[in-house]
C-alpha cells in the first residue's frame, strides 16, 4: 500500500483521516500541469484574474464554519481562532485580488529613448506550509502568488493536510482554472524536497523550523532558486517600570499561549524591569491560572492541545520537574495537553530561555535599565517579533529601533496583519510576506530600453 499520512485529532488522539502522501513522480506530474495552467493564467486579462480571486474569496467566505471545524479537528485550534484563520484566507484573497490591476512597472527617464519595467510572474511557486497555522500561512503564499500571475503547488504539513485539500476544492468551485492551484500532501523529505529540487519550480515559500529552512535555502542556492523563509522566533515582551502594569500583565498570558504557544511570534521571553518585577508576577499569576484550557470545539476555550505527541514530548523536555514556575491547568486523559507555564528564576542562557519551545511555556527575567533590556532582547539567534510596554514615547521609539526584529508592537502584542509586511531578522527568516509589496515578491523585474534615435 502506498504511504499514507495519519491525521489525528490532537484533543482526543482519534484518527480523523488517512491521506495518501504524494510521491516524487506525482510532484513531477503536478509541475508539468501547473506550468501549462500558469501560461494561460498569466495571459488572461488582469480584471478577469482579479474577478476569479474575488470569487474564490467569496466561496471561502461561504465555508468559514466548515473550514474552521476541520481546523479544530486536525490541528486542535480553538474554534474562535479557527474561524479567524478561515476568515484570514478570505481576506488575503480579497487583498491580493485588489493588487492584480495595480501590479504595474515603472517608466524611468533615460537619454535617447524610453525605459520601462515589467513585473513578470515567476512561473510555478512551491509553498511548503507548517502545521501551526495551516490555512493562513498557506494563503500568505497562495493569494499573492496567484494574483501576480503564478501557479501554486502547496505542500501542507504531514499532520494538517485537510483544510488545504478543501481549499483546493473550493478554488475549483470558484472557477480558478484547473491545476493552477494544486495541493500535494506528503512528507517533507519526499514531497517537500521534490518541490525544492524541481527545476520547474521557480520559487519556494517555506514556513517552518530554522534547521529545515537552512537546508532548503542551501538546495535552492544550487539553482539560484528564489526563496522566502519564515522560520522560528523567541520573541521578547519587555515591560518597563513606567508601563501600565495592569494592562501589560493582563495581555502577557495570551501573548504566548495563543495557539498553545505554537506561534513563531509567541512572546515567550517576558523581560521585566527590576523595580516592578515582583508586582508584575503577582498580577500575572492569576491571569495564567485562569486560562481556560480544554476542548477546542467549545466556544469558551482559550487554549487547546499541542499538535502531536512529538511536540508534547519536545515541550516537556524543556521544563525540568520541580522547576520554579507559575502553572495553569490542563485536562487529563487522551490528547496532547500541557498546562500554561511561566518559569521564574530561570538562567537566561538555559535552553528554555533561548530556544524556540513552540508550546505554552514562557520565562520571565528581570532587567535593570533600557540598555540591559535591549541586550537581553537581542541575545538570541532569532529576530521575528517583540513587544514593549512603556508610557515614554521616546523610549518606545528608541527600543523599537534597537531591537533586531522584523515585527514590533508597543503597548500591544499585535504582529500580523495581511496588509502590513511580515518577516524576520537574523535566523528568523529571509524576505518579507504580506503587506503592500506582497505581490512583487512573486515577480521578476524586467527592464526594457527602447531607443528613440532615428
Ligand atoms: P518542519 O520545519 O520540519 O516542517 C515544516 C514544513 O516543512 C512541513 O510541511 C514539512 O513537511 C516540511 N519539510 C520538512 N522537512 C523538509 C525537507 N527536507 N524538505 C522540504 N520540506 C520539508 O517543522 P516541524 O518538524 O513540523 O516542527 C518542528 C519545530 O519547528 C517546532 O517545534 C517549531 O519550533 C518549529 N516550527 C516553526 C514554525 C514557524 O511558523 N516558524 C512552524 C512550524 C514549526
Amino acid at each position: 500500500m502506498s504511504d499514507a499520512l495519519e491525521v489525528l485529532n490532537p484533543a482526543t488522539e482519534e484518527l480523523v483521516a488517512l491521506v495518501p502522501a504524494a510521491t516524487r513522480d506525482e510532484v513531477d506530474e503536478a509541475v508539468v500541469r501547473a506550468a501549462a495552467a500558469q501560461r494561460g493564467w498569466a495571459a488572461a486579462a488582469p480584471a478577469d484574474r482579479a474577478r476569479l480571486l474575488r470569487r474564490f474569496a467569496a466561496v471561502v467566505n461561504g465555508h468559514i464554519e466548515e473550514l474552521a471545524r476541520l481546523e479544530v479537528q486536525e490541528a486542535g485550534h480553538t474554534i474562535g481562532n479557527a474561524r479567524w484563520e478561515a476568515g484570514n484566507v478570505r481576506d488575503l484573497l480579497e487583498f491580493a485580488a485588489g493588487g492584480v490591476e495595480r501590479l504595474s512597472g515603472r517608466q524611468i527617464p533615460v537619454p535617447g529613448g524610453l525605459d520601462i519595467t515589467f513585473l513578470e510572474p515567476l512561473g510555478v511557486i512551491g509553498v511548503i506550509a507548517p502545521w501551526n497555522f495551516p490555512m493562513p500561512i498557506a494563503a500568505w503564499g497562495l493569494a499573492p502568488a496567484l494574483a501576480a500571475g503564478n501557479a501554486v503547488i502547496l505542500k501542507p504539513a504531514e499532520t494538517t493536510p485537510l483544510t488545504a485539500l478543501r481549499l483546493a476544492e473550493l478554488a475549483l468551485e470558484a472557477g480558478i482554472p484547473e491545476y493552477l492551484f494544486q495541493v500535494l500532501p506528503g512528507r517533507g523529505p519526499v514531497t517537500g524536497n521534490a518541490l525544492v529540487e524541481h527545476p520547474g519550480v521557480a520559487k519556494i515559500v517555506f514556513t517552518g523550523s530554522t534547521p529545515v529552512g537552512k537546508q532548503i535555502m542551501a538546495k535552492c542556492a544550487d539553482r539560484v532558486k528564489r526563496v522566502t523563509l519564515e522560520l522560528g522566533g523567541k520573541s521578547p515582551n519587555i515591560v518597563f517600570a513606567d508601563a501600565d502594569l495592569d494592562a501589560a500583565a493582563a495581555a502577557a498570558p495570551m501573548a504566548f499561549l495563543d495557539n498553545t504557544g505554537q506561534d513563531c511570534c509567541a512572546r515567550t521571553r517576558i523581560l521585566v524591569q527590576r523595580p516592578v518585577y515582583d508586582r508584575f508576577l503577582d498580577l500575572l499569576a492569576p491571569g495564567i491560572e485562569a486560562v481556560r484550557v480544554g476542548d477546542p470545539s467549545e466556544e469558551k476555550t482559550q487554549m487547546g492541545p499541542l499538535i502531536s505527541r512529538t511536540q508534547l514530548d519536545r515541550v516537556r523536555s524543556y521544563v525540568p520537574d520541580g522547576a520554579e514556575a507559575i502553572r495553569g491547568t490542563a485536562p487529563d486523559g487522551p490528547g496532547f495537553w500541557f498546562p500554561p507555564t511561566v518559569l521564574t528564576g530561570c538562567d537566561p542562557t538555559a535552553p528554555v530561555a533561548t530556544e524556540e519551545v513552540f508550546g505554552p511555556v514562557a520565562v520571565v527575567l528581570p532587567f535593570e535599565d533600557e540598555e540591559e533590556a535591549v541586550r537581553l532582547a537581542n541575545a538570541t539567534e532569532y529576530g521575528l517579533s517583540g513587544s514593549l510596554w512603556t508610557r515614554d514615547v521616546g523610549r518606545a521609539i528608541r527600543v523599537s529601533r534597537a531591537v533586531a526584529a522584523g515585527n514590533l508592537s508597543v503597548n500591544s502584542h499585535s504582529s500580523v496583519r495581511y496588509w502590513t509586511p511580515f518577516g524576520g531578522y537574523k535566523q528568523s527568516g529571509l524576505g518579507r510576506e504580506l503587506g503592500p509589496d506582497a505581490l512583487t515578491a512573486f515577480t521578476e523585474t524586467k527592464n526594457v530600453f527602447i531607443s528613440t534615435e532615428d
